[in-house]
């Protein structure tokens, strides 16, 4: 039988980042406004906006830095309401609280994406909405776009997730005004950390820019913004986020073989989904019909059993060798809602909190082979049998 690989492991960083970070660490060339011109961060910002089809990249050190910079470059009141979904990384609302903004949040449902009605139900007041495409699942952003636009409210896209997925043939990410990806290092890109944003809005690029540590006239380092970035001389403050050469060097090597990830991502997910949609106890939902998927993991509802049942298929598939963590029942989960207490007057999300309850999390990298996704699945079926069998010894 295939053994299940360690599904935490990493893919090397391609071979061809060695020379360029050797360069580097000898000329001490590591702040991307020290070199004149062609700083690894300002080539790596131009092959990011150009593959994505954007006017403007810009990397900072972290896709949470790329949140609370776009809420910055949105130029919002203090105090102003944003709309983000009650299912995401706790980075997300931490950013709107950073950017000095209230979060509010909506529900989720059992398929993972944006309840329409309850997200319609909150626009009233709202002045920016961040789309958190959580474990990259694609909420209709045909009908949030139309709500937001109607009311003239920005849409924040955190694509984190999401590099590689499309929407109607477009990339995740370029569809609201600005879109955020992350580097981390479980994401499609690694560098352990670093993110970007994309928009094709020149006014608000030059605020990010600025505000992302272009001091001075480094903002000048960047291409064609001068009358933008001119106007906002020394009116904003500087947060200093900004993204190292050395990680724009680990960064861009990788930039040819998302094509690569994203279709054996979505080949071993689509593998090991067909196999548990058989079982009656495990639901993987549909993506919706505009979306191409890009996953790198699997997310997956339990149903029919009770929570200790729940906790018991996790102890099972881990000692089987798949870790699975339940969003709701795993403790201090940071994408669970109720644990955002740093946020004041926290809502009830009922939806939400019962798809969390069932919803399991499980790493599914795009360097397994279909072998290993099948033993992956088979370890995850065994483990709903072995919980459900037990149930039924104990009632007869
Ligand atoms: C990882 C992630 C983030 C945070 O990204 P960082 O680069 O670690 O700040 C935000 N939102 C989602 C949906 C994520 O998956």
């Amino acid at each position: 039988m295939t053994p299940i690989p360690d599904m935490h492991d990493a893919e090397p960083i391609p071979e061809e980042a060695r020379a360029e970070i050797d360069r580097l660490l000898r000329s001490g060339d590591l702040f991307r406004y020290h070199a004149p011109a062609d700083a690894p961060v300002s080539l790596l910002e131009a092959e990011f906006a150009a593959q994505l089809g954007s006017k403007y990249a810009l990397a900072v050190s972290s896709c949470s830095a790329a949140l609370f910079i776009a809420l910055k470059a949105l130029d919002l009141p203090r105090d102003a309401k944003v709309l983000i979904p009650g299912f995401t990384f706790a980075a997300v609302p931490s950013a709107v609280v950073h950017a000095d903004c209230i979060p509010v949040l909506c529900e989720v449902g059992g398929d993972y994406r944006i309840d329409l009605d309850d997200f319609a139900a909150r626009l009233d007041g709202v002045q920016a909405v961040i789309i958190s495409h959580m474990r990259g699942h694609t909420s209709d952003m045909d009908a949030i776009l139309a709500l937001c636009d109607a009311r003239q409210i920005p849409v924040i896209e955190d694509a984190a997730h999401s590099l590689g997925t499309t929407w109607g043939g477009r990339n995740i990410g370029t569809l609201g005004r600005i879109g955020c990806f992350s580097f981390q290092s479980y994401k499609l890109i690694n560098a352990g950390e670093g993110g970007i944003l994309v928009t094709d809005d020149a006014e608000l690029v030059a605020r990010a820019i600025i505000m992302s540590g272009a001091y001075e006239h480094n903002w000048a380092k960047h291409p064609v913004l001068g009358a933008a970035c001119t106007k906002w001389q020394n009116k904003l403050p500087l947060y200093n986020l900004r993204l190292s050469n050395l990680a724009a060097a680990v960064i861009r090597p990788q930039l040819p073989h998302i094509a690569r990830r994203v279709t054996d991502g979505r080949r071993n997910h689509d593998h090991v989904a067909a196999a548990l949609n058989a079982c009656p106890w495990i639901e993987v939902p549909d993506k919706l019909p505009q979306e191409q998927r890009a996953p790198d993991s699997l997310q997956f509802n339990l149903c029919g059993m009770s929570d200790s049942q729940v906790l018991d298929f996790s102890n099972v598939a881990g000692a089987a060798g798949v870790k699975v963590q339940n969003f709701g029942l795993s403790v201090d989960n940071a994408r669970a809602f109720w644990n955002w207490k740093f946020l004041p007057d926290l809502p009830d999300l009922p939806r939400t909190r019962a798809m969390l309850m069932r919803a399991c999390d499980t790493r599914l990298p795009a360097r397994l082979t279909l072998d290993e996704c099948s033993a992956v699945a088979d370890a995850l079926l065994s483990a709903a049998h072995q919980v459900m069998d037990r149930q039924k010894a104990y009632a007869t």
